[in-house]
């Protein structure tokens, strides 16, 4: 299989630079490109000759991603997703079901390098980059499964395994595709992308012009407790990161979200609340209030309803928009990394 390209994430014009390799017209790579970013194999390619297949398929890939295992819940229409790659590493996602339609959390990388003591993502490293064929693979594969409802993915979250800015070229190269409007046309703006804060990786963004939504894991109000969080946190200040944040809303006129998971006796006191609201006084933005998804390994402990109202209430009071993340498909191994990090227990002898 080394050496064979995967095709699902080249633009146009380098598709065409692929067929006139295998001496053919052109002209078809606007056929191809159209098929392949609908997540078609080539045998599901009506218009394309058997000939031009047959090349195809010696050389390329089609689909890199298939769905390994599907978990729906039982409470809400959620579906978790554990995907299989083609090199036998596995990601996850999941699709949830909003009110606006479909939102789909891809993963970046296999694995993630940037250590966070509350994420399950990162126990093992981080394995490799994802390409941006397999980011593609994965919406395709959500879709695919939707279909039977008549629905379709509308909105992607960049939230699961891995840090999309330690992967920015190819993370770049599947925006622009993703919202191709010959291919799926989904709207920047309903695509949101999160990091724990590379801060010259977020300047680079900014400079981009890919209208994304910036969702900063923030989660302490103050250098000292986000240090023994987020071993990010060693390298920018909250301050140099926060100024990243403002130049990213002067560049795209994007509110910036704040994620911030509640972990009990760390930083979920009304007093961090207070805290925090001094510092983003006067920012254009909204904080994700999450209660901790547990890891055990970590001794990282969740907080109750009413600890989680406090902490709205005092962010509220002092003029800060927030709310509570919808918890959804808490049956089914919600916390990011947890199935992957079952199915590689499982799979060892
Ligand atoms: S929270 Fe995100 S950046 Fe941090 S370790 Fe997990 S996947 Fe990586």
């Amino acid at each position: 299989m080394k050496g064979m390209k995967e095709i699902s994430a080249l633009y146009p014009e380098e598709l065409k630079a692929v067929l006139e390799e295998m001496g053919e017209k052109p002209f078809r790579a606007d056929q191809l490109f159209s098929w392949l970013q609908k997540g078609a194999s080539f045998d599901e390619m009506t218009n394309i000759s058997r000939e031009l297949k047959e090349k195809l398929r010696e050389s390329c890939i089609d689909r890199p991603v298939s769905v390994l295992e599907e978990h729906r819940s039982r409470v809400d229409d959620t579906v978790k997703l554990l995907y299989s790659l083609r090199d036998g590493n596995c990601v996850e996602g999941v699709v949830m079901h909003y009110h606006y339609g479909y939102s789909l959390c891809i993963s970046t990388q296999v694995g993630c390098a940037m250590g966070c003591r509350f994420c399950a993502s990162t126990l093992e490293g981080c394995v490799r980059n994802l390409t941006a064929a397999e980011m593609l693979g994965q919406v395709h594969c959500a879709n695919a499964l939707l279909k039977e409802k008549g629905g379709k993915i509308g909105h992607i979250v960049l939230m699961g395994s891995g840090e999309p800015l330690q992967n920015l070229p190819q993370v770049e190269r599947f925006l622009r595709l993703v919202s191709h409007e010959k291919g799926l046309n989904i709207s920047l703006r309903h695509i949101s992308l999160s990091t724990c804060g590379l801060v010259p990786r977020m300047y680079e963004l900014a400079d981009m012009g890919l209208p994304v939504t910036l969702s900063l894991s923030l989660h302490a109000p103050n250098d000292l407790i986000r240090r023994r969080l987020m071993p990010v946190a060693e390298r920018y200040t909250i301050e140099e990161t926060l100024e990243a944040c403002r130049y990213y809303v002067r560049k795209t006129g994007r509110r910036v979200i704040f994620e911030y998971a509640l972990i009990d006796g760390v930083n979920a006191s009304p007093e961090c609340a207070a805290e925090l609201a001094g510092r983003l006084r006067g920012f254009q933005c909204h904080v994700n209030v999450i209660p901790l998804n547990e890891v055990p390994e970590r001794q990282l402990y969740g907080v109750t309803d009413s600890q989680v109202q406090a902490f709205l209430d005092a962010l509220e009071k002092r003029r800060i928009s927030a709310t509570r993340r919808r918890e959804m498909g808490d049956d089914i191994q919600g916390a990011c990394g947890q199935l992957r990090k079952h199915h590689l227990e499982e799979a060892r002898p």
